[in-house]
């Protein structure tokens, strides 16, 4: 590539032409990149500019299963999983300080590929998909299992295993942090992996995978295969040397694999799934111009493409005026451009069909008596690239489409309220339980407000997530089963034998 880092207001940034990245492509069996049926590839576009990025070879389900069977045979006949944990550590942090090393060409590569722009890909997906790594090696050799000794002469204890070979699925909008998540605890773990990236966004993880070859990774540890989620992706599902799956996607798609798993096993799922996350604002919230910041950028950040979006605004009445109002200042302000640019703040959508649904929920919203203030789909920004302005949507009901459903877009809809009480109710949602902020300078409300919410995270006073690897994530309901990160993830990826001694009497 032609990246080269220069720095602008303290941040190093990448100039570079995306015309000019060499993009390699193709799946990754058994520690090196195949490239696949040249008749049977696909283009895959850019999100930024809807220009094609590189073609991208399809997999039927018998090339899944040769990467599933060869994963099985890398592990059932080397020896990762018996490694001390704390050699698998040592790959890890390897893996982890390479991926770091080669920011310049991993964020330029996200970048054109995905809706993150350079500038964050640089300062956010990068150093976080390396430290998330890190974070499992420290985990590898830490987790103990039970210990009972009911008399003198016996003993019990669990220990952990590693399950096999681990299916892994992600979505598209954050596709090396997705990645590194799911692989990093499994292998971790001591496991194999298989992952099958989204068909949107593949190639940056291939080249997260051959920086593990380098960090020392066996060859065949960590599979990658490319293609459609009902034909790769439902293949992988079902294969039976697929001990565990996990999955980032919707709530449909979760459901698919779930029961793929079984029919096919049955074996266990972890799914991390959409959401409809509320943002509950007190009267009493400090500072309303910070608030405006961390609510705007809850819901505006990567266009709104994150699973944990603030997409409901309910607010007390007292501060709803003067909050609206600095939320609305905000969203004029923010510039659609390019992921390669600089100047941008709004980053595309990640396709044009996933522009035109943000845009049917929201004329349904509008359709069903919403007042629609500002945003709405831009065209001519560059090139065929999809783009959205934030939006904000009032005078909605409890019943109205942009309140229920997840749009996946810059999309924010405002409710009003006025006692606590009134203000808890609109914050539950029928289905998703998976984030949820609430804004009050009173502990109590927080406290009494945390404990009331059915979510499976809840952010008080800020929103979104920094370095704490060790906070797990995961869903209430219908977004989610299990968790990612946290000493959970990794628990996850491991089974528990139970070992039962007795000693009273010599052999
Ligand atoms: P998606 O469900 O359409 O696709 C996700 C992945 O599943 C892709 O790799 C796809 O190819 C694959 N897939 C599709 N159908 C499949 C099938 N039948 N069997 C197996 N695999 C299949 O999701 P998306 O559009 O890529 O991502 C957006 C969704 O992801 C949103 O709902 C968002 O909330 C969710 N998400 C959740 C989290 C979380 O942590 N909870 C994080 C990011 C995204």
């Amino acid at each position: 590539s032609t990246a080269q880092a220069t720095a602008t207001q303290g941040r190093p940034v990448q100039r570079f032409d995306p015309n000019q990245l060499a993009v390699r492509s193709g799946h990754f069996i058994h520690g090196r990149l195949v490239t696949g049926d040249a008749d049977a590839s696909r283009d895959v576009l850019r999100p930024s500019d809807g220009q094609a990025y590189a073609p991208l070879p399809m997999a039927e389900a018998d090339l899944v299963d040769q990467a599933v069977d060869d994963a099985y045979v890398a592990w059932r006949d080397g020896d990762w999983a018996r490694r001390p944990p704390r050699e698998r550590a040592r790959v890890l942090r390897r893996w982890a300080d390479l991926v770091e090393a080669d920011a310049p060409t991993l964020a330029p590569l996200e970048a054109v590929g995905s809706t993150r722009p350079v500038r964050d890909a640089l300062a956010w997906d990068v150093p976080f998909t390396a430290d998330g790594l890190r974070f499992f090696a420290e985990y590898a050799d830490k987790l103990g299992g039970e210990v009972a000794a009911t008399r003198s002469d016996n003993l019990g204890m669990t220990i952990a295993e590693p399950y096999g070979v681990i299916g892994a699925i992600t979505p598209w909008n954050f596709p090396l942090v997705m990645a590194s998540w799911k692989v990093g605890a499994a292998l971790a773990a001591g496991n194999a992996v298989v992952l099958k990236p989204s068909e949107l966004t593949p190639f940056s993880v291939l080249r997260l995978a051959e920086l593990a070859v380098q960090a020392g990774l066996p060859a065949g540890l960590f599979n990658i295969v490319q293609g459609d989620g009902r034909v790769a992706g439902a293949a992988l599902s079902r294969h039976p040397r697929i001990a565990k799956m996990t999955f980032t996607g919707s709530t449909s798609t979760g459901a698919a694999i779930m029961a793929a798993c079984a029919q096919h096993g049955p074996k266990p799922v972890t799914l991390e799934l959409g959401g409809k996350s509320p943002q509950l604002v007190f009267d009493d919230a400090p500072d309303v111009e910070r608030l405006a910041g961390i609510i705007a950028g809850a819901i505006a950040g990567n266009a709104g493409q994150v699973c944990v979006a603030g997409s409901r605004l309910i607010v007390q009445q007292g501060i709803a005026p003067a909050l609206v109002k600095a939320i609305a200042r905000r969203f004029a302000a923010y510039r659609p451009g390019p992921t390669w640019e600089d100047g941008p703040t709004l980053p595309p959508i990640i396709s044009r069909q996933q522009a035109l649904r943000i845009d049917a929920i929201v004329q349904r919203a509008a359709d069903a008596g919403a007042t629609l203030r500002g945003g709405g789909p831009v065209d001519d920004v560059c090139g065929a690239g999809a783009y959205y302005l934030p939006t904000l949507i009032e005078g909605v009901d409890a019943g109205n489409p942009a309140v229920l459903e997840e749009i996946f877009g810059p999309v924010l809809t405002v409710q009003t309220f006025a006692t606590e009480e009134e203000g808890l109710a609109l914050a539950s949602h029928p289905h998703y339980g998976l984030a949820a902020g609430v804004h009050t300078a009173d502990l109590n409300r927080a406290m009494r407000a945390m404990r009331a919410l059915s979510a499976g995270t809840v952010w008080i006073n800020r929103y979104g997530r920094s370095n704490d690897f060790v906070i797990p994530t995961g869903g209430y309901h219908q977004s989610g089963i299990g968790k990612d990160l946290g000493r959970q993830a990794v628990e996850a990826n491991q089974r528990l034998k139970s070992v039962l001694i007795d000693f009273g009497s010599p052999v």
